[in-house]
């Protein structure tokens, strides 16, 4: 009887040890590196489910199409303030994904793209509709950049060249380094959840959900991720390109509150194929909430015709959703491409 009682004791220790190893085990794994399969990246929520031809070849017609027909609705280009862009916070639209921030002392660039197409050949790829907020030339001394994935939209070749030429450091994710060396670069390359420190401010490599690759043959090999730049006074996300998905709500856990989220609002239509990679602007701003952001500021719309949505339906989506949940006039940004505003 006796024995039979311990057994039971010993039975019930085994099992709550067990589970609490398993909650232990998924917190940990929650704040892990990014999942890999074979030399590729996963992302959290598994493969991305891939297009059907019935989906993709008529929206590559439909982009072949607009290619030459040149839709209006293009963000608004207004001259830069040279004096504002050295304010302190501030953030500055260059267009596209690209930012200059100035927080806590340091200067940085997201995701730099200034040439003429988001593509690997210089006479074809989506076009740039507006001109660069801030030419390279106009830009402040930088104290590093951040890419958060390969695409043509976000990694442009030329660009990381220029700033490597001027001695600019690099942090970039997982497999991305050699693309940046071979530019004349240097780079820290970090998986999810890694940091690097610099100067006063601590930057943060976080999970996104999208998918990599600049040919047929590299899909995946390189991470994607967004970017946490956490100061002593400020904290400034950069989501890179992501579809919708809960992993806004462990980076707002572990990294937030965030007061300014760069967030994408547009390349969503058609569904079909961007949902799992892209969000749309109703999704932006759950992000923003699930970030506890205080901030939110639209980006990846208005510079480059990617998607089949109107060129200027992403921002109006942005505030009509941004006022349905309560969060205008103070919380959701869209900039003027060269605008500079102070957060
Ligand atoms: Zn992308
Ligand atoms: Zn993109």
């Amino acid at each position: 009887m006796q024995r039979a009682r311990r057994r039971a004791v010993f039975a019930w220790a085994i099992a709550v040890a067990g589970l609490i190893g398993l909650l232990m085990g998924s917190a940990r794994k929650s704040y892990a590196g990014a999942p890999r399969d074979g030399d590729r990246f996963v992302n959290l929520a598994g493969p991305r489910p891939m297009p059907g031809i019935g989906d993709m070849f008529p929206f590559l017609m439909r982009k072949a199409w607009t290619s030459l027909s040149h839709r209006s609705g293009a963000a608004k280009l207004v001259p830069y303030d040279p004096a504002a862009l050295l304010h302190n916070p501030s953030v500055t639209w260059i267009g596209h994904a690209t930012f200059l921030v100035r927080m806590d002392g340091v200067t940085f660039l997201t995701d730099p793209i200034f040439s003429e197409r988001a593509s690997p050949v210089f006479f074809a790829g989506p076009q740039r509709q507006v001109a660069p907020g801030v030419p390279l030339d106009a830009l402040p001394r930088l104290d590093f950049v951040t890419i958060s994935h390969d695409h043509y939209d976000h990694a442009d070749y030329d660009s990381i060249k220029a700033l490597a030429a001027r001695g600019i450091p690099f942090i970039v994710p997982l497999g991305l380094g050699a693309l940046v060396r071979e530019a004349g670069g240097t780079v820290t390359e970090l998986d999810w959840w890694q940091q690097a420190t610099v100067g006063p401010v601590q930057v943060y490599c976080v999970p996104a959900q999208h998918f990599s690759g600049r040919s047929l043959a590299d899909s995946n090999e390189r991470l994607w991720a967004g970017w946490v730049v956490a100061g002593p006074t400020r904290r400034f996300y950069h989501a890179g390109d992501t579809g919708y998905w809960d992993g806004f709500r462990a980076i707002g856990e572990r990294l937030g509150p965030i007061d300014l989220a760069a967030l994408p609002i547009g390349a969503y239509d058609p569904p079909a194929i961007m949902r799992f990679v892209h969000m749309n602007p109703e999704e932006a701003i759950q992000a923003a909430i699930d970030l506890r952001a205080s901030t939110a500021v639209a980006m990846h719309y208005g510079t480059f015709d990617l998607t089949d949505e109107p060129l200027d339906e992403p921002p109006r989506r942005f505030h009509a959703e941004a006022t349905r949940r309560a969060l205008e006039p103070v919380a959701a940004w869209t900039l003027n491409i060269g605008e500079t505003r102070s957060w």
